[in-house]
């Protein structure tokens, strides 16, 4: 099916600059689709992105985290600072849309629509170099890896916003389900944590039939398993959402054998940052007391993965009003409930105030393989959304850097 910029929610509101030159960004969007690339090698996608801030005026610096590129701008003599990223990786999944621009690297896809977002940022920085009407510093970021790797947090490691300071920083997320290119927000918690855990329960491998020469860490694993159900359900305030699942469970061979080990493996997830780092002590210590009781011993190998993320009130406001003056109420869902999945700008937003925004990439009817959530081989990112999502860029950037 065709693109068509009037699909979109507030499609009248695109601006001129962006409405002129939507068809090109577009095949844009389709050739970094046809040639997806995965966390950290994004070596083409960076190249493409690097050479075309360069083409319009950026002073354009890569290798933070690898791939990652930021292309900064300064215009006047304005002090304010202003950040915007978009994501370029790929996830390993074998595509099925059947898509004229389909993925032509077997097993890897474009499935978050981060094709599209990388995409919508270039839109935007081609037309804010156009106008240079603004007054101040536009630092874009495009990061590498986003879906597990971390690249967010590589480049806040490296130094992003030591050498490019900011004074906020926004990013958006496309969103199936929701009216194609209406925005959304939300103040607070919006995307939950997610870390691993690695508990190795060790105690002293015998024979099935006498269980009292052994020390059996099947049976420690059993009351670990019980014991960790009661950290949501009793220490876990019950109006905060906390997860922790046993998603694998190992351990023993044959049924007459009482194994050395058990290795179970565990997701945890929440919304508030004291709510992780309770979780993390209680099942800490709750493993290691469980171990005692029943006299093995037990390591707990605690990954830190993606931090909740927490939206800041101000930016929040400020990127909603930039919508609503814009596109009136019409161009905004309702308010948002908090999302269960994680996203690593949490890590950026950990170091610099800032907003994380989704926008609608409509219910399917834009291919034929109807609608599906991201993540899906039948997913793709939804082009009538590009002009007006460049066109929220744009004005942010206007706003934001307003000249005096
Ligand atoms: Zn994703
Ligand atoms: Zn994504």
């Amino acid at each position: 099916m065709t693109f068509r910029i009037q699909d979109a929610a507030g499609a009248e509101h695109v601006l001129p600059s962006v409405r002129d030159i939507a068809a090109e960004m577009v095949s844009v969007r389709h050739q970094i689709h046809a040639n997806p690339e995965l966390a950290f090698e994004e070596f083409d996608t960076s190249a493409l992105v690097a050479e075309r801030l360069r083409s319009w005026g950026y002073e354009v610096h890569q290798g933070l985290a690898g791939t990652g590129v930021v292309g900064s701008l300064k215009l006047g003599q304005g002090t304010r600072r202003l950040g915007i990223r978009a994501d370029m990786d790929a996830l390993p999944i074998h595509e099925a849309t059947g898509v004229p621009y389909a993925s032509r690297v077997p097993g890897k896809m474009h499935a978050c629509g981060h094709d599209g977002h990388t995409a919508i940022l270039l839109a935007a920085a081609r037309c804010i170099a156009q106008e240079r009407s603004f007054d101040g510093t536009l630092n874009l970021i495009f990061q590498p890896a986003e879906e597990g790797l971390g690249g967010g947090r590589r480049m806040v490691e490296e130094g992003l916003f030591d050498r490019f300071p900011c004074d906020a920083v926004f990013a958006l997320h496309n969103m199936p389900g929701f009216p194609v290119g209406k925005f959304g927000f939300k103040s607070g918690s919006f995307m939950a944590s997610s870390d691993s855990v690695t508990v190795t329960v060790k105690g002293k491998g015998g024979h099935g039939s006498a269980p009292h020469q052994s020390c059996d860490p099947v049976v420690a694993a059993a009351h670990i398993v019980i014991a960790l159900q009661t950290i949501v359900s009793r220490n876990v305030d019950p109006r905060d959402m906390a997860v922790v699942s046993v998603g694998a469970i190992r351990g023993g061979d044959a049924p007459n054998v009482i194994p050395d080990s058990v290795l179970m493996r565990l997701t945890v997830r929440a919304y508030r940052p004291e709510v992780r780092a309770m979780l993390r002590e209680r099942i800490t210590e709750l493993v290691k007391a469980q171990a005692v009781t029943l006299g093995v011993q037990a390591e707990v190998d605690y990954h830190w993965r993606y931090p909740a993320l927490v939206n800041d009130e101000a930016p929040t406001r400020f990127a909603r009003e930039v919508a609503l003056d814009w596109l009136g109420e019409d161009g905004l869902l309702p308010e948002l409930a908090p999302l269960t999945g994680s996203e690593d700008f949490s890590f950026m937003l950990e170091k610099c105030p800032g907003s994380y925004l989704i926008v609608g990439n409509g219910t399917g009817e834009h291919h034929a393989t109807g609608g599906c959530m991201v993540h899906n081989p039948g997913y793709d990112f939804n082009d009538a959304m590009l002009p007006i999502a460049a066109s929220y860029w744009v004005q942010l950037v206007r706003r934001f850097l307003q000249s005096a």
